[in-house]
């Protein structure tokens, strides 16, 4: 296959690269390197079947030649990001998602979402299924990423039925591993990074909210399979094994065997007190569920982090 990767220097979208070309198929990734850095891509660059674009998917995207599979991952993706970012999280989730599905629908592509788990906002039913329409707070400072990827999934639907294109929504569920950035906000890299460093573990309110943490390489997995055999609607990728974030905290702390305390901080606007997916739709219909267990995954990401730790 040829496939172009938006956002393609970031988290996931570098996994991808490296799953796709592993597989032997020619890989495009695009990124205007605004969250994502160039140092994911960089076991890559000496591969005659990948290529770099830096380019902003707002704008009009040229990719020349034929495209089996258009992945649209650009998009600001952690809450710190998409506060610092909030127009530009807008316009990518709007206008990058109308740019990548034009292109899609040019060169006859199969079109992939990455909508995620926001756009149940701080949902009213738990574990979310698919079907659940959501609770989200339009206006608040979480909206202009909530908001833009459910703009996107309607898109997406709207080019279905009005051009009979293929295409699949992916709702990614929280989501780590090695490549996160340190300095994105999240709770996995936060909590690592302040325990290898014997600082505070920072838990936002009284660490009671929950979430539910997917490693890196199922969800690669998930997002394959989704590919390859549809469906056309939305479908829930992650792990249902579901931890308050008091717990996650403690975890993380004891594997890497660090003492430092917990500290409370205050919790951030419209934060969802419960977050679980409901993955009976990929069980069925792809044949998936996640295999890596919490203490596994986080000790390889811990791993890396000390691996790749900048000296302090
Ligand atoms: N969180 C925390 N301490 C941190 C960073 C995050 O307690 O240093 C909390 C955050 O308030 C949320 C949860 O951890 O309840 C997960 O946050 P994250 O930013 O990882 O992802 P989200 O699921 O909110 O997009």
């Amino acid at each position: 296959m040829r496939l172009l990767i938006t956002g393609g220097a970031g988290f996931l979208g570098s996994h991808l690269v490296e799953r796709f070309l592993d597989r032997g198929d020619d890989v495009t990734a695009m990124d205007d390197l605004s969250t994502g850095r160039l140092s994911n891509l960089s076991p890559f660059f000496q591969n005659p079947r990948f290529v770099f674009v830096k380019h902003n998917v707002v704008d009009y995207i040229h990719v020349p030649g034929k495209l089996d599979a258009v992945l649209h991952f650009a998009s600001p993706a952690s809450p710190v990001d998409y506060a610092r970012f909030p127009i530009p999280t807008l316009k990518v989730g709007a206008l990058g998602t109308h740019k990548a599905l034009g292109l899609a629908k040019d060169k006859k592509a199969v079109f992939m979402l990455a909508s995620t788990s926001e756009i149940y906002g701080d949902p009213l039913v738990n574990p979310q299924p698919e079907s659940y329409w959501g609770n989200v707070n339009p206006i608040g400072p979480r909206g202009v990423y909530d908001e833009a990827k459910r703009f996107a999934e309607a898109m997406t639907m709207a080019y279905r039925r009005a051009h009979g294109m293929p295409v699949r929504i992916a709702r990614i569920f929280n989501t780590y591993g090695p490549r996160m950035r340190r300095d994105d906000g999240r709770a996995v890299p936060n909590f690592i990074c302040q325990a290898l460093r014997g600082r505070p573990l920072t838990v936002f309110g009284k660490g009671s909210q929950t979430r539910s943490l997917c490693y890196v390489s199922d969800l690669v997995d998930g997002i394959i399979r989704l590919l390859e055999r549809g469906p056309q609607e939305p479908v829930n990728l992650g792990n249902p094994d579901e931890v308050t974030i008091l717990e996650l905290a403690r975890l993380i702390r004891g594997l890497a065997g660090s003492k430092a305390p917990i500290v409370h901080k205050p919790l951030p606007t419209d934060d969802p007190k419960r977050r679980r997916p409901d993955i009976r739709l990929a069980r069925r219909r792809l044949g998936w569920e996640p295999r890596v267990p919490l203490k596994e995954g986080l000790g390889r990401t811990i791993e890396h982090f000390r691996e790749t730790a900048v000296p302090v």
